[in-house]
């Protein structure tokens, strides 16, 4: 992976910083948010989070994070609010918090109440001492990090620099968790998050910047040595058969369908969507579920699937089958969870076109682009996945907990 760090470009955010009375570690926190942000094999689309640490014009220590609703591509200073650290510091020994009352804290402690909410991984940010922390969902780290039993690999792969980190759905628990794997592991530059991306810390913007490519450069060469280099960003390079999407969406916009009114649609069709879609497999393996947690929030736990040649009558069949499983896997995952949830649409995100390409769906325009690029990148890592050795995301109780959980809920009820 190529760094994208320019000496001018750092100074000159620097710079603007400073006439603008800030930190100028601030300023360089937006230049290096950006340039992770720039990346589409780094982060899309809110993925990711970064924050840096400087102290406050009374002396007091605050932390910069990353703010929902922003992007990191296109963030500003604004789009990273201050929360004062020393109460975040004390949550951590305190009792277990709830993701809600988690949130409550952060908010509590905002320098600005009109700021946004600041990430549901800032406590993790605050724990790890450094002044600089960067987060990505990078595609070659997911393509390894959706492999079973990754710890000796990670191991043999990076040594001591990156410490493993078991799946916990984000929030409160992660960040607890982190931390007390951090703390067994002071010597590491890194966290190797199960199932969902990395960490990278260090006491520059540069330095934090740098172990990211490095260890992001690393991965793909693991992938590489074993035949399973992911396919670099690809363009849609093939057309939409028109008529077959006209009768998918006579479908889709019947009756009690969340697109009755608007339905916007994102057909792509890249080699690796191509080479995804025309799997024998693709049935079992796109029911295996989400590359990294949060896209299950926009995407649904998995796609439906029709073939080019359906009728308006096989679809509706599809779409009926969809739906019933859907609502069996609610039915399954509801029972077990300690608060009562309440059934979400049960119409796809996401239809896979056997051999062809794929259709991301969405009520606003926005949301479909989103679902689109989300199974470009997708589509990469779990090819490269498959070839390394055998694609495997977090299990259906942890996409639900995730699609169901209550901060997620509000998150996009924000983006949209
Ligand atoms: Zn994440």
């Amino acid at each position: 992976m190529q760094s994208r760090w320019n000496d001018i470009d750092a100074k000159a955010f620097e710079d603007a910083a400073i006439a603008a009375g800030q930190d100028p570690q601030l300023g360089l926190r937006v230049y290096t948010s950006r340039i992770v942000g720039a990346d589409p094999d780094l982060v899309l689309h809110g993925g990711g989070n970064t924050s840096v640490k400087v102290t406050g014009a009374d002396g007091e220590e605050i932390i910069h994070i990353k703010g929902s609703g922003w992007d990191l591509d296109t963030i500003e200073a604004p789009g990273l609010p201050a929360v004062k650290m020393a109460p975040l510091l004390a949550a951590r020994d305190g009792d277990k918090l709830s993701d809600p009352d988690m949130v409550a804290l952060l908010r509590a402690n905002l320098l600005d109440p009109a700021s946004p909410n600041p990430s549901v991984e800032a406590l993790l940010h605050a724990f790890l001492p450094f002044r600089f922390v960067d987060h990505s969902h990078a595609t070659a780290i997911l393509a390894l990090a959706d492999q079973k039993d990754m710890g000796e690999t990670v191991k043999r792969i990076y040594g001591d620099r990156l410490a493993f980190v078991p799946y916990v759905m984000p929030g409160f628990d992660l960040s607890i968790e982190a931390d007390k794997v951090y703390r067994a592991n002071t010597d590491c530059e890194g966290l190797w998050l199960e199932n969902h991306g990395i960490f990278t810390f260090a006491d520059t913007a540069k330095d934090s910047y740098d172990l990211m490519i490095e260890f992001v450069t690393m991965a793909e060469q693991e992938l590489a040595d074993k035949g399973a280099a992911p396919a670099g960003p690809q363009e849609n390079d093939r057309h939409a058969d028109e008529a077959l999407l006209q009768r998918l969406e006579n479908v889709l916009r019947g009756e009690g369908s969340p697109f009755t009114k608007t339905l916007y649609m994102d057909y792509r069709s890249t080699p690796a969507i191509r080479d995804y879609v025309s799997r024998t497999d693709v049935d079992d393996l796109s029911a295996r579920g989400t590359v990294t947690p949060d896209h299950v929030i926009r995407i649904k736990p998995w796609p439906m699937i029709i073939g080019k040649d359906d009728s308006e009558q096989q679809i509706a069949v599809a779409l009926a089958a969809y739906r019933e499983r859907y609502e069996a896997y609610f039915r399954r995952n509801a029972a077990r969870a300690s608060e009562p949830k309440t059934i979400l649409d049960t119409y796809p995100r996401v239809v896979v076109i056997r051999g062809e390409g794929m259709v991301a769906l969405g009520a606003t325009e926005n949301a479909a682009t989103i679902g689109g690029d989300l199974c470009e990148q997708a589509t990469r890592a779990i090819n490269a996945a498959e070839s390394y050795g055998r694609f495997t995301p977090i299990s259906e109780a942890d996409l639900f907990d995730m699609e169901y959980w209550t901060l997620e809920q509000a998150k996009l009820k924000v983006a949209n």
